[in-house]
C-alpha cells in the first residue's frame, strides 16, 4: 500500500492541528447559538458513507457536547473510477430520522468536489425541516464548483487532484492510510 503513494499533501500532524482547531470553532458556534436562542441545542451529526468515518471518528473526540449520530449513506463514485457519476442516497445505510423539526443538523463529508453529493444531501434534509442545516467537510478542491458551492466549515482547500487516505478511497482501497496522499499515476491508471 505504502509503496502505491506518490506524495503525502497534508500529514498526520497538520490534520491533527487543524482538527483541534476546527472542532474549537464548530462548538463555539453551538454555544453562541444555544445562547441566542437561550435553550439547549439538540445536536444531530449525519456523517456521510463512507468517506467521513475517519474525519467525523477524530472531530467529534474534539467536540464535547451532547450529540447524537445519524449517518447517511450516499454513493458517488463507485468502483475503481475517479470520475464522479452523480451522487445517489443509499437507504439501507441511512438512519436520519424523517422528521428533522428542531434540530440542529451538521452534516459532516470528505470531499467537496463536484458539489452534487452535498446538494443531494443537503436538499434532502431540508425537507426534514431541521432547525439548522450546517455543512462541515474535510477537504474542498480548488475549482469553481467545490469553492462556489455554500458550506459552513472546511478543514483544508487543496488543489484539483485526486487524493486517498484518511477515510478517502480508490476503489475502496486506502481510507486506512493515516495520511492524505496522491497515487501513483500508473496505480489508478492500472485499474479496469
Ligand atoms: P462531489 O459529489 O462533490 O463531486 O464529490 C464528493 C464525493 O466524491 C466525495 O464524498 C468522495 O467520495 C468523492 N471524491 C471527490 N473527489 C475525490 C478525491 O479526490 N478523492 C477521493 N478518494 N474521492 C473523491
Ligand atoms: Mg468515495
Amino acid at each position: 500500500m505504502q509503496g502505491d503513494i506518490q506524495r503525502v499533501l497534508i500529514d498526520r500532524a497538520a490534520i491533527a492541528a487543524r482538527l483541534d482547531a476546527l472542532a474549537d470553532r464548530i462548538v463555539a458556534d453551538l454555544a453562541a447559538a444555544e445562547d441566542a436562542g437561550d435553550q439547549p441545542i439538540e445536536l444531530t451529526l449525519v456523517p456521510i458513507l463512507t468517506g467521513s468515518i475517519i474525519f467525523v471518528s477524530d472531530l467529534i473526540r474534539r467536540m464535547p457536547v451532547k450529540m447524537k449520530i445519524r449517518v447517511m449513506g450516499v454513493t458517488s463514485y463507485p468502483g475503481a473510477t475517479t470520475a464522479s457519476r452523480g451522487a445517489a442516497v443509499v437507504e439501507a445505510l441511512t438512519h436520519v430520522p424523517d422528521d428533522l423539526s428542531g434540530h440542529h443538523v451538521l452534516v459532516v463529508d470528505d470531499i467537496l468536489d463536484s458539489g452534487r453529493t452535498l446538494r443531494l444531501v443537503t436538499d434532502t434534509l431540508r425537507q426534514r425541516n431541521p432547525a439548522e442545516l450546517r455543512t462541515c467537510v474535510l477537504l474542498r478542491k480548488q475549482i469553481d464548483s467545490a469553492m462556489d458551492f455554500p458550506v459552513d466549515y472546511v478543514a483544508f482547500d487543496i488543489p484539483d487532484q485526486f487524493v486517498v487516505g484518511y477515510g478517502l478511497d480508490y476503489d475502496d482501497y486506502y481510507r486506512n492510510l493515516p495520511e492524505i496522499c496522491t497515487l501513483k499515476p500508473e496505480v489508478s491508471r492500472a485499474a479496469p
